[in-house]
């Protein structure tokens, strides 16, 4: 199939409204377009269309158990899509941090087809915030099922090179609106009669929720591999997610054990490193995850830093500074000890 790559400016949207046009038809007429969020980028289709939702699957080689997140453009219109039992929590959310990089799971209506859902009796909505999003859905007419725009398993995209890498000649349209500004997925809340649950942690964070809606669970494939049998409350947690190609190996210890460590392994041509500015280690085989004392620049790295190493051949193992899980730090964490497969270095 042939991809068109538009580039759209997210700050003049108004001045690109013919490519989104063309953008919005493909969708109507059931086809597939990536596009840029706030998160990561989207790979979006008609959400009540099913042969569209279903090559969004293909298209990713996406498990057909993993349901699919539907965009909306207008924070008033969850409960076209899904049955609210919590109205407090809703509004609490709404008020807060929509539009925005949060993702609410509720009953679904009939209406939502159950490919998009994988059969489950609950939605995933989200309402983001960026213009092109914006813009793209309210063309659309519809809402529009958009999972990351990654073949499923490697790390998500942050940036429209990430998409082309894994989905040129698979998809109709790549709309390329620059670098995503929170680098993360969407935090996932389920919104239940008696409370929440935090199914996946992302740019708002656990703190601010609990501010909002008091204490709230979080569910145990946030931090933990789950045993047998056992089953997340989102089913995508349990796959492997962000994996690149070498062995990933999280280090955790004291900042002098990790950086005594990292210097021990540098001259070894094998071996990369994703390492804190201040650590002050560099060449080929370093990416700067960010600064130590900023997780939110972290957060808009890592993606990028997993993939950079997939392009080296040599490196066989990396290893990864691993921050705390004070705020957007629980998210950081849980897509790396994911991207390790659990594998963590103790000091
Ligand atoms: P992605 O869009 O690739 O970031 O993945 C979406 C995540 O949302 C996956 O982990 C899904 O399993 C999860 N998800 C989507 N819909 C639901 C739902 N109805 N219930 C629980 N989790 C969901
Ligand atoms: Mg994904």
């Amino acid at each position: 199939m042939e991809t068109k790559l538009v580039k759209i400016d997210p700050c003049r949207v108004e001045d690109f409204d013919s490519e989104l046009k063309e953008a919005a038809e493909i969708i109507k007429r059931g086809g597939l377009v990536a596009f840029p969020t706030e998160t990561v980028y989207g790979l979006g289709a008609n959400a009540l269309d099913p042969m569209a939702a279903s090559r969004i699957y293909e298209a990713k080689g996406r498990p057909s158990d993993n349901p699919l997140i539907i965009h909306i453009a207008d924070a008033d219109d969850f409960e076209k899509w899904c049955i609210c039992e919590n109205k407090k929590a809703l509004c609490a959310l709404k008020e807060s941090f929509i539009p925005g990089p949060i993702t609410v799971i509720q009953k679904k209506k009939s209406i939502i087809p159950d490919t998009v859902t994988a059969g489950m009796d609950t939605v995933a909505v989200r309402c983001p915030s960026h213009p092109v999003a914006r813009r793209l859905i309210e063309l659309s007419g519809v809402p529009i099922a958009a999972p990351s725009a990654n073949t499923s398993g490697r790390p998500s995209p942050t940036k429209a090179t990430h998409v082309i890498e894994d989905l040129m000649g698979k998809v109709d349209m790549i709309i390329d609106g620059g670098e995503c500004d929170v680098g993360l997925e969407s935090t996932i809340v389920m919104l239940k009669s008696d409370g929440a649950v935090l199914l996946r942690p992302g740019g708002i964070t656990r703190e601010e929720l609990e501010e909002k809606l008091g204490e709230i669970q979080v569910d145990k494939a946030v931090l933990n591999k789950l045993g047998e049998g056992e089953k997340p409350l989102a089913p995508g947690m349990k796959y492997r997610h962000y994996a690149p190609r070498a062995s990933l190996i999280a280090l955790k210890g004291s900042d002098t054990d990790v950086l005594e460590f990292m210097k021990s392994v540098s001259d070894d041509l094998s071996v990369g490193l994703i390492c804190y500015r201040e650590d002050m280690l560099c060449g080929e085989r370093v990416q700067i995850l960010g600064s130590a004392s900023d997780k939110e620049e972290m957060a808009h790295r890592l993606f990028d830093c997993l993939r950079y190493f997939d392009s080296m051949e040599e490196i066989k193992t990396v290893y990864t500074r691993l921050p705390d899980t004070s705020s957007i730090g629980l998210a950081l964490v849980n897509r790396l000890i994911k991207a390790c497969g659990y594998t963590v270095k103790e000091l």
